[in-house]
């Protein structure tokens, strides 16, 4: 029988414990576990090998991906670790900072080679394809632009002999299923929608085929980067709920966007499921829903800003993103704070960007607290601008009011 993901991360490891019949399995926090006897070891000797609660949670994820089996992790920059192998590895230009971090550091140490490139860009991608990389790793949709990449037509022109990897931290499996679209790997932070609380960090790597899954859970044991069973356990138990929370937040974020899309004081809003993004089309094809997560520009200057942040109530200034709450995030200074300031331009991070991880509060209150926030700002800007009229005696300059702030939005692209 196959079942709507819904209904398989709710009954995860439900009904499954033979000695008590405990509904919700239970927690094997043991780092040990006795031999039958003399030379006759069990199914499982020891946690970092192996650990039913955190397998469970690896069966339960590769159910949702479509593979074969999941290699549980202790964060998901460690899922990318485990993953970084072969002669070169072709990334996307715009992947998650840590990632870059890792493959550059790895690249610096002779581990292997990396290159960059706009995956998006058919020329770009050819060249780089053309070096014959070992591994193709590929994160759709980008942080914090949300650019969508067609990961069936970038899995086939790789072609079987590369290892495509997928990072569908923003999505999850409710949202994509990158193996069906023929990838080979799908990573996971963990700590994002999969989770979906905010009080775990984790990862998994999910692999289509058992001899994949069983290099990749020799290589986890090895470097010992495996995670904790109790990690596994919360992580399992916010599974449970995972559909009901994606579409509560996929609903909020549309509402969200379409709200701030028509206010005067946002410039733009990047949102794959906004006609004018550029890759909606690709997201219509590939997604079962647009996320919920986005970024826009504010038409305002950075104290505005600053004003705008402060008087939110519901969204708080956090970086990360999945959980039940609602966050807000400045890229410039947050996320992407260690990039040289041309190559924040260069990925179109300008310093009036915000990035929203839209929550499952009640989308009225959000609305309601964004509203209240722009006007805040708002009312900030125009006293600045006055100030500045009176002290310097002359008019104000274009860059501090509001209604004429187009060169200020041009910051942002
Ligand atoms: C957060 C994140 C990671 C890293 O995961 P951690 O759990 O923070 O180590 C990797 N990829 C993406 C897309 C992420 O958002």
């Amino acid at each position: 029988m196959t079942s709507n993901k819904a209904t398989l991360s709710v009954r995860a490891g439900i009904d499954s414990d033979s000695q008590y019949g405990s509904v919700t399995p239970p927690l094997y926090l043991s780092s040990n576990f006795t031999f039958e006897d003399f030379a006759k070891p069990r199914k499982y000797d020891y946690s970092r090998s192996g650990n039913p609660t955190r397998d469970m949670l690896g069966k339960a994820l590769a159910e949702l991906e479509n593979g074969y089996d999941g290699v549980i992790t202790s964060s998901g920059m460690s899922a990318v670790y485990l993953l970084s192998k072969g002669d070169l590895i072709v990334a996307p230009h715009d992947c998650y900072g840590g990632s870059y971090r890792l493959f550059s550091s790895l690249k610096d140490k002779g581990i292997f080679d990396v290159v960059f490139v706009d995956q998006g860009d058919p020329v770009a991608l050819t060249t780089a394809l053309a070096l014959k990389p070992r591994l193709l790793w590929i994160e759709t949709p980008s942080n914090p632009l949300l650019r969508v990449v067609d990961i069936a037509k970038i899995c086939q022109q790789a072609g079987s002999d590369v290892i495509k990897v997928t990072d569908n931290t923003f999505l999850s499996p409710i949202l994509q299923q990158p193996l069906d679209l023929g990838a080979d790997i799908v990573v996971h932070s963990t700590t994002k929608y999969i989770n979906g609380h905010s009080d775990v960090v984790g990862g998994a790597v999910i692999a289509k085929t058992k001899t994949l899954h069983e290099q990749l859970a020799w290589w986890a044991n090895c470097t010992g980067i495996t995670g904790s069973p109790f990690d596994s356990f919360i992580t399992t138990r916010g599974l449970r709920t995972l559909g009901v929370r994606i579409r509560q937040h996929v609903e909020n974020a549309e509402q969200v966007v379409d709200y701030l899309n028509q206010h005067p004081l946002i410039e733009r809003v990047f949102y794959p499921g906004l006609k004018d993004h550029p890759t909606h089309d690709i997201a219509a094809k590939q997604q079962n829903g647009f996320g919920a997560m986005f970024s826009f520009c504010l038409n305002l200057d950075k104290s505005c800003l600053k004003a705008f942040v402060n008087n939110l109530e519901y969204f708080s200034l956090a970086e990360s993103l999945g959980g039940v709450e609602s966050l807000i995030c400045h890229p410039a200074t947050m996320t992407h704070a260690a990039m040289s300031l041309e190559a924040l331009k260069k990925a179109g991070v300008g310093a009036n960007l915000l990035r929203l991880s839209v929550g499952i509060e009640d989308v009225n209150d959000l609305i309601k607290d964004l509203d209240n926030a722009l006007q805040q700002s708002r009312l900030e800007s125009v006293a600045g601008a006055q100030v500045k009229a009176l002290t310097t005696d002359s008019q104000p300059s274009s860059h501090d009011s509001p209604a004429d702030s187009k060169a200020l939005g041009e910051a942002c692209l």
